[in-house]
């Protein structure tokens, strides 16, 4: 298959020329044509298949069949997005596929000032990529008129609730045209996603890849077990001997150990970001850049902030902290490995936490090669007071994490409430 076979307009086979893409992947491959023939779609897929393009490129054509370029356009595709990393990487992406279509489009999200986003639409935007709670607010102050839209995207709808958004997509859906074509992708499709999407979709066709299981098994993954206080020593010795100059993406449990973290790598010499929930938009999109352009060696992250980022040819995924929650796991690791190339995930677990690694194990139906300690180790059963207080930081991050997933929850509810 080649994207010669697409029945794609030349100004956008130049642009995928100049991307260097030679061959469309499988969702591109199965989904474009169907798009492109007006039907709604239902996608799985995860970030990293090549999704971005499945849906921007047959929109672009599209919209340029419709109403060309130049002068003052109605919005025609409204693209839905969770976080604003995703948004803003969409946004990038539809640049270059539009570089010779030339359509007007923006991107909007929140956590900075609206004053551009706003000059952006008011100059007439044929594509928009938001995120929830931006577009809302812009809706509400008449910024943003839905009244010509063509075609709506939901992307990474099962992060979208996750992430407490329901009742933002509720209210956004009941605003849009009841006659437009609906693409919706999740990677997963638990239950309230299936009956989400049966809402949105009128007999869609259903375009699946890579499951999450198939994905993990093509990244190598091996687990080190350490104490804690060698885990800084062991990455190193990771770093030094296994990465060499690779770019590194290496994930932390909490923001204060994600920024602990980051000032001893930098001690180490290291040219290090950190990009978690107390940097604001501006900081994180700097140091998103910084590493783009290779200025940066590791990135530390926390989860909620490295969703949606896209690194392009990223070998190493480190977790320097095992996720207690399994599916975490899956999605950290599918920051490697994307579009066909082989990934590398390495992973630290302190022996107590032996239990998360079995839980991930059980989750992607394999075993995580142990890898063979570069250090002697001086592990030793625990006592019976070491055992006491593994079971309460247990229950410590384990409420952390209901806590944070509430607070989640209610700041979309509060957000919400105020409109
Ligand atoms: P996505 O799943 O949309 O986040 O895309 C993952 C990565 O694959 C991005 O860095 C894209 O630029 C890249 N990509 C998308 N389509 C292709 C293609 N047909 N050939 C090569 N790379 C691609």
């Amino acid at each position: 298959m080649s994207f010669n076979n697409l029945k794609l307009i030349d100004p956008i086979r130049k642009a995928i020329a100049e991307k260097g893409y030679e061959t469309p992947t499988k969702i591109q491959a199965q989904a474009i044509p169907k798009v492109l023939t007006r039907k709604d779609v239902l996608g799985i897929a995860q970030t990293g298949t090549g999704k971005t393009a499945a849906f921007s490129i047959p929109i672009i054509q599209l919209i340029h069949r419709i109403d060309g370029a130049g002068g003052k356009k109605p919005l025609r595709a409204l693209i839905l997005t969770p976080t604003r990393e995703l948004a803003i990487q969409i946004d990038e992406n539809i640049r270059d596929y539009n570089k010779y279509t030339k359509l007007r489009h923006a991107v909007i999200f929140g956590g900075v000032k609206q004053g551009k986003q706003v000059a952006a639409l008011k100059q007439g935007v044929q594509i928009l990529v938001a995120t929830p709670g931006r577009l809302l607010d812009l809706i509400g102050q008449g910024y943003i008129s839905l009244d010509d839209l063509k075609i709506f995207v939901l992307d990474e709808a099962d992060r979208m609730l996750d992430m407490g958004f329901i009742h933002d997509i509720k209210k956004l859906t009941k605003l849009l045209p009841k006659k437009r074509q609906t693409l919706f992708f999740s990677a997963t499709m638990p239950d309230h996603i299936i009956e989400l999407s049966s809402d949105l979709l009128y007999q869609p066709v259903r375009v699946e890849v890579a499951r999450k299981s198939s994905t993990a098994e093509a990244i190598k993954q091996y687990v080190y077990y350490t104490d804690k206080k060698k885990k800084v020593d062991l990455l190193h010795h990771i770093l030094e001997n296994e990465i060499g100059e690779e770019q590194t993406l290496i994930f932390g449990r909490t923001k204060h150990g994600a920024d602990k973290l980051a000032r001893k790598l930098r001690k180490l010499n290291y040219k290090v970001g950190a990009i978690h929930g107390n940097k604001s938009q501006n900081q994180r999109q700097k140091t998103l850049k910084g590493f783009k352009a290779k200025k940066i060696k590791l990135l530390v992250a926390t989860d909620i902030a490295a969703r949606g980022i896209d690194i392009e040819k990223l070998r190493y995924v480190i977790n320097y902290d095992v996720p207690n929650v399994p599916e975490t796991y899956v999605h950290r690791i599918g920051r490697s490995g994307r579009a066909g190339e082989d990934g590398i995930a390495i992973s630290i677990s302190e022996p107590e936490e032996n239990a998360y690694v079995k839980a991930i194990e059980k989750l992607i139906k394999n075993s995580i090669e142990v890898a063979e300690h570069p250090f002697p180790q001086t592990t030793k059963p625990m006592t019976e007071k070491e055992k006491k207080e593994w079971n309460k930081e247990k229950q410590r991050r384990k409420q952390e994490f209901f806590k944070a997933r509430r607070e989640a929850k209610a700041r979309q509810e509060g957000r919400g409430s105020k409109r």
